[in-house]
């Protein structure tokens, strides 16, 4: 066990991707999976170096023809990160993919169910030291499973095809190996990983499989991949969204740095969820500040609040942040003010302040600034609010003194 983030994570044995360790302690990955056609390599590699900045670790790209094989022959030297090559039904793809060099392989037991074919192609990976992602799919278990678990996909039969997969890559001294059990019903999916961390320590690739569109894909993956890491259950993980997918690698990496897995990489915007008090449109605000910052890579937490009421208060552990108030942004520094700017130079101000404070740290950011004015500047328009508003800005004592009049 390895305590990280105040989760003790099991600890499984360690395979490398490529350059990227897996399992064993190391940090948690984040993989994607390419939607381009493989033999398009200039597509893909595009594709590759848009989910690489986005935040994956490891690319996947399906090797379903010759010409994807080809593909990949192209893509693997000019890639930024590792590539798995998906294998289904075709053993001699994965072996025309180990010959293009990719770094690892996907099998999906549930479509190549030959066991020559299996031990051929583990051989194979074994001696050129690649490693093979077991990856069994609820939606595709072998028809004796099925059969055998009732006619239904249960965690014990996922299992149990994950069990004995291993086997034959055991008999060729093949253990290079993760897997996944995944499948689209996230309490089926949580039950599977949970009886397979129990039999083996071979690392685990997490993933709610086909998890749909936006937001519910998101929020699927979210509850089973994040129910299991919290778990210590987890060593790579992927989001299946039927969606861009630098989509799921930016969702992969949002949650690993939102539960303390991983540094954060990009900025953490959070933003208040506004109300009667609000000064500005806090949602196109912070949309228009999310996409500002976009993938640069500045690790600072940045707060959007709709008014200096109560804004830099609830914000005061952000690394940054402004709030709205009498048509001006007051912008804040470790909950210290720090400058005024016009309303509509909000967003630029946020993103020129976390450049400096990224260069120059936040110490030397509010040097430059006079603090104790900015500070009144905030101070005088919150007490002009306060004193158009009142401490009850959403009128609830009015309504609550309405409510008691009519039932009284
Ligand atoms: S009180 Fe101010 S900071 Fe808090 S939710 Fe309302 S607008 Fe946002």
């Amino acid at each position: 066990m390895e305590v990280q983030a105040g989760i003790e994570r099991r600890l499984t044995r360690q395979v490398m991707v490529g350059d990227v360790p897996v399992g064993g302690g190391a940090p948690i990955t984040v993989q994607s999976m390419t939607v381009t056609r493989t033999a398009d390599h200039e597509a893909t590699l595009q594709q590759i170096y848009d989910l690489a900045m986005a935040g994956a670790d490891i690319v996947r790209c399906t090797c379903n023809e010759l010409e994807a094989a080809e593909g990949l022959a192209h893509i693997v030297p000019r890639s930024p990160v590792p590539i798995v090559a998906d294998i289904h039904h075709q053993h001699r793809m994965a072996l025309a993919a180990l010959e293009a060099g990719v770094h690892c392989l996907r099998l999906n037991p549930g479509n190549i169910r030959k066991p020559e074919h299996i031990r051929t192609v583990a051989a194979e990976a074994r001696d050129r030291g690649v490693p093979i992602r077991i990856g069994v799919n609820g939606g595709s278990l072998h028809p004796d499973l099925y059969a055998k678990y009732g006619g239904k996909v249960t965690a014990e039969a996922m299992v149990e095809s994950a069990l004995d997969e291993i086997r034959y890559f055991e008999e060729v001294d093949f253990n290079l190996i993760k897997i996944s059990v995944k499948a689209s019903s996230v309490p089926l999916m949580v039950e599977a990983y949970h009886q397979l961390s129990e039999v083996t320590d071979y690392p685990l690739h997490l993933g709610v499989t086909e998890a749909g569109p936006p937001p519910a894909g998101l929020i699927k993956s979210s509850a089973g991949i994040g129910a299991l890491l919290a778990q210590g259950i987890g060593d790579t993980i992927r989001y299946s969204l039927t969606a861009d997918p630098v989509e799921e690698a930016r969702a992969g990496r949002t949650l690993l740095e939102a539960m303390g897995l991983r540094e954060r990489k990009n900025v953490d915007l959070i933003a208040c969820p506004s109300c009667g008090r609000a000064e500005i449109d806090v949602v196109a605000v912070a949309e228009e500040a999310m996409a500002a910052f976009a993938d640069r890579e500045i690790p600072l937490q940045v707060a959007v609040m709709g008014c200096v009421v109560n804004g830099p208060g609830e914000a005061r552990d952000a690394d940054l942040g402004i709030a709205a108030g009498n048509r001006r942004g007051h912008l804040f520094i470790k909950g210290r003010n720090a400058a005024v700017v016009r309303e509509d130079e909000m967003v630029d101000a946020l993103v020129e302040w976390a450049v400096l404070i990224h260069e120059e740290g936040a110490e030397a950011a509010l040097a430059r600034v006079d603090t104790e004015k900015a500070r009144r500047e905030a101070e005088k328009d919150r007490d002009r609010l306060l004193a158009e508003q009142g401490d009850d800005a959403n009128d609830a004592g009015t309504k609550i003194e309405l409510i008691r009049r009519h039932t009284s």
